[in-house]
């Protein structure tokens, strides 16, 4: 549970500050994150002009977010997919009830920030499935108990020691003297039958067009082709902001996204357009080949709607969540994500935390933020992070002071 009182806030984060191993793998990852897109957006200057045309697609959508989200529907359905728009996590749950089923399941899920929002996982498990994430990191996080620390990298806070313990408690066949590429293989002998066995998988989108309803996924590890290839049934739950018009300006976003998180070009970029099928016997289209027969759109809300005519906050629904704010905040690469909010975190995580989850609580964890604007200038969707934070800070004072 994230500590919503001042003085439970500050006890964290100065609990994070202290902890050594922390600060060490924040240090090696900040560094990381501030210098791999610098380094990806000299060697492609394309994509640098990407990122106007994206942003004022994105303004678009928002601005007529009822049409855009219609129009997905419509074209998920085209595709024989199945759409749904849930307004709030208890519609999502029941949605998800009914394509899962009576428990048990095996239901595995690749790493999605808005299946975190809705705490998903822990929903499935209450009801008696069993859940297993398929990102490495994210698996660790799962194996910990622990909210993602960076929006791509959910365990730049682990040592390998700490990763080495928390694998072997759930039966991978790792010790402290492995080295990362034996930590890795075992990593993926654990999951191979996990995959194979799945019920269900669900996944996030980076992005979904609404001209096709096809649903746009990154992967370096390539867990995603697998969660959401191998199940019979795949569910996506995609937030609404995340709608581009077009294939076109859905690819962009996908590749900027990549690219400002330092991971480009990012080794998988799978395009899904509803279900498998074959019509090679006699003409007559089945549906469920070696992908999944079913695929299910779930377009979540969760907040934002209420935020499209907010004066400041409302540009934080232009995030594409690539996390290259983190990088380069003063802030975050002492802290992570322990400053930020229950799943948000870093200079991004204030926007977010307000929109998601509560507006009280991002004012009080802005306090912290130190306004110099290195989050602003590097931010590929020229979101103005610091004014935002600077809102919420004013908006406490005014409000709640
Ligand atoms: S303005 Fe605040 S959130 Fe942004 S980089 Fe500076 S300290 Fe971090």
């Amino acid at each position: 549970m994230y500590p919503l009182e001042m003085e439970d806030i500050y006890r964290v984060l100065e609990e994070t500050i202290r902890d050594t191993g922390v600060r060490r793998a924040l240090e090696v990852s900040s560094e990381r994150i501030e210098k791999n897109p610098m380094k990806v957006l000299s060697r492609y200057p394309y994509l640098e002009s990407f990122r106007e045309e994206v942003r004022k697609a994105k303004e678009e959508v928002l601005r007529n977010i009822d049409y855009y989200i219609d129009m997905t529907m419509k074209s998920v359905e085209e595709i024989m997919g199945t759409a749904h728009l849930a307004k709030s996590r208890d519609e999502v749950f029941k949605l998800v009830d009914q394509y899962v089923g009576e428990p048990p399941k095996l239901v595995i899920k690749s790493k999605s920030m808005v299946t975190e929002e809705i705490k998903l996982r822990e929903y499935l498990e209450r009801k008696g499935h069993r859940v297993v994430e398929t990102d490495l990191g994210e698996l660790l996080i799962q194996i910990a108990g622990e909210k993602p620390m960076h929006t791509i990298a959910p365990a730049v806070h682990m040592t390998k020691e700490r990763a080495v313990k928390l694998l072997r408690s759930v039966g991978v066949k790792v010790s402290e003297s492995s080295t990362l590429e034996e930590i890795v293989a075992q990593v993926r002998h654990y999951l191979r039958n996990i995959f194979i066995e799945a019920d269900v998988g669900i996944s996030g989108g980076n992005t979904i067009a609404a001209d096709t309803g096809a649903i746009f996924l990154i992967s370096n590890e390539g867990n995603i082709r697998n969660t959401t290839n191998l199940p019979p049934i795949h569910i996506a739950i995609i937030s609404i902001e995340k709608i581009m018009p077009n294939m076109e300006l859905a690819y962009k976003q996908a590749l900027l996204q990549a690219a400002n998180a330092g991971l480009y070009p990012p080794t998988y970029l799978s395009i899904i357009a509803g279900p498998s099928s074959t019509a090679d016997i006699e003409q007559k289209r089945i549906y469920g080949v070696h992908g999944p027969g079913k695929v299910i759109v779930i377009l979540y809300d969760g907040g934002r709607s209420k935020y499209l005519d907010d004066p400041v906050i409302w540009e934080q629904l232009l995030c594409i969540k690539c996390g290259r704010c983190q990088g380069v905040c003063p802030v975050w690469s002492i802290t992570g994500n322990y400053w930020g909010g229950p799943v948000y975190g870093g200079p991004m995580g204030m926007g977010w935390t307000a929109i998601t989850e509560d507006e009280r609580l991002a004012s009080r964890l802005s306090l912290f933020c130190l306004l110099c604007a290195r989050c602003t200038e590097v931010c590929p969707m020229d979101i103005q992070l610091h004014k935002i934070i600077h809102e919420l800070k004013a908006r406490l004072m005014g409000r709640w002071g």
